[in-house]
């Protein structure tokens, strides 16, 4: 049984807002929430001692989405609604920019590249109609064609096409995340790591929120409201947010020094492979599509097929002929849900659910914590 003393209690133990996980959305929601009332008790509670979900695990592409990708989604949800995400994921980048600084999240608008090999070179027919869908929104072509660059960037045979994103960027992910929580906690809010939630119980006028407490045990926080930022997990705490996992997997490259033709970030293959230089190294990641149903999990593992085809693509396709040690690998578990939009929805009077970024939150999680901090405000403002 905890023994809770006057002191935690006064301190510590009731919020305002409580939110769990300490995301890239969560602490951007803390943040919003911060900026409109300083005086607002934040407390964000995180399972892990480093945040342990997708955005400290990332590529760090701060991408808008591939032509590849666009095309699959422009036929699943039209073509309104693939405008509004690219807008929303503009604004949503710009806004992350503008709260912490581009020298702070490690931000350069290096330019992106898709490479289009087997079936997905189809998607050259339909090039103009995606670049006129899209140009209003970045005011200048979204995306052209770059074929003369795949010799000088040396990839291999298979690739067919390549075509310029030039909107596309990269960010230091560890980086964006220190500086989002040294953010947060300047302006005043908690963040508590090693604070798994086991259980929201919602009443009248707040909820109480259990985190199982590595001493003491049982600790509830109580709160006026909270936000369950907790991306793949969400149905665990907030079953309004039907989420499930998509594990992704990595790795890193030694430094590559003068061998490295390329700078910039690449997708092939409707975004299921990404690739970036991290200074000379290579960090290259994904084939969840190879075993869909393997990866469709929340355990931080590596597999042998998903790794070996990592290797087959970085030695024919991506630097083929040079000789490359791999030094890291890791895993990192994202979050996905049909349709593939983000939701901000209140599960009961209390409990917010605050999901977005089905894979591709970087440039996307500051709006959708935006967008939740508006619907808490009011409640708080409500509430009063
Ligand atoms: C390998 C990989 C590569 C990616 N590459 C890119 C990329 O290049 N560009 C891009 O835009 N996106 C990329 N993504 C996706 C992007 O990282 C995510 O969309 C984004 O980070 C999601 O942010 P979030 O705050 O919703 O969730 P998360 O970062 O997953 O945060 C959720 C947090 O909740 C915590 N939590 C879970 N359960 C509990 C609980 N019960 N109690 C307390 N805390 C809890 C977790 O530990 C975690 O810290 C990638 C993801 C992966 C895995």
């Amino acid at each position: 049984m905890a023994t809770v003393s006057f002191w935690e209690r006064e301190e510590f133990l009731h919020a305002d807002v409580c939110i769990v996980g300490a995301g890239i959305i969560g602490l951007s929601l803390a943040a919003e929430l911060l900026e409109m009332d300083q005086r607002l008790r934040i407390i964000v509670l995180e399972r892990n001692t480093v945040p342990a979900g997708a955005s400290t695990k990332n590529a760090g592409f701060a991408c808008y989405g591939s032509p590849t990708e666009l095309w699959r989604d422009v036929r699943t949800l039209g073509q309104d609604a693939v405008c509004h995400l690219v807008e929303q994921r503009k604004h949503g980048l710009e806004r992350l920019r503008a709260r912490l600084g581009d020298e702070a999240i490690g931000y350069e608008r290096c330019g992106g590249y898709e490479l289009l090999l087997g079936e997905h070179v189809a998607v050259m027919d339909y090039l103009d109609s995606l670049d006129q869908m899209l140009r209003p929104i970045f005011g200048s072509p979204y995306a052209y064609r770059a074929d003369k660059r795949i010799a000088e960037f040396g990839f291999g045979s298979s690739v067919e096409h390549l075509i310029a994103l030039p909107h596309e960027g990269r960010i230091h992910t560890g980086r964006m995340m220190h500086s989002l929580l040294r953010y947060v906690a300047e302006r005043g809010g908690l963040v508590l790591t090693g604070s798994p939630v086991e259980r929201i119980e919602t009443h009248s006028n707040g909820a109480d929120v259990l985190v199982m407490a590595p001493v003491g045990g049982e600790l509830y926080f109580q709160a006026r409201a909270v936000a369950v930022a907790t991306n793949a997990l969400a149905p665990r705490l907030a079953d309004c947010i039907g989420a499930r996992p998509g594990r992704g997997q990595v790795l890193l490259t030694e430094p590559l020094g003068d061998q490295l033709r390329w700078d910039g970030v690449f997708h092939f293959d409707e975004g299921y492979y990404y690739f970036r230089n991290v200074g000379t190294r290579i960090l290259f990641g994904g084939g969840r599509n190879l075993d869909i149903e393997g990866e469709t999990t929340d355990h931080f593992a590596l597999t042998e097929r998903i790794q070996a085809q990592l290797e087959d693509y970085l030695r024919t396709l991506i630097v083929p002929g040079t000789a490359v040690r791999i030094e890291q690998r890791w895993a990192g578990i994202m979050g996905f849900r049909t349709p593939p939009l983000p939701a901000v929805e209140w599960c009961n009077q209390r409990v917010l659910g605050v999901f977005g970024c089905n894979g591709m939150g970087v440039a996307l999680g500051s709006l959708v914590a935006a967008d939740a901090a508006d619907k808490l405000a009011e409640l708080l403002l409500r509430s009063r």
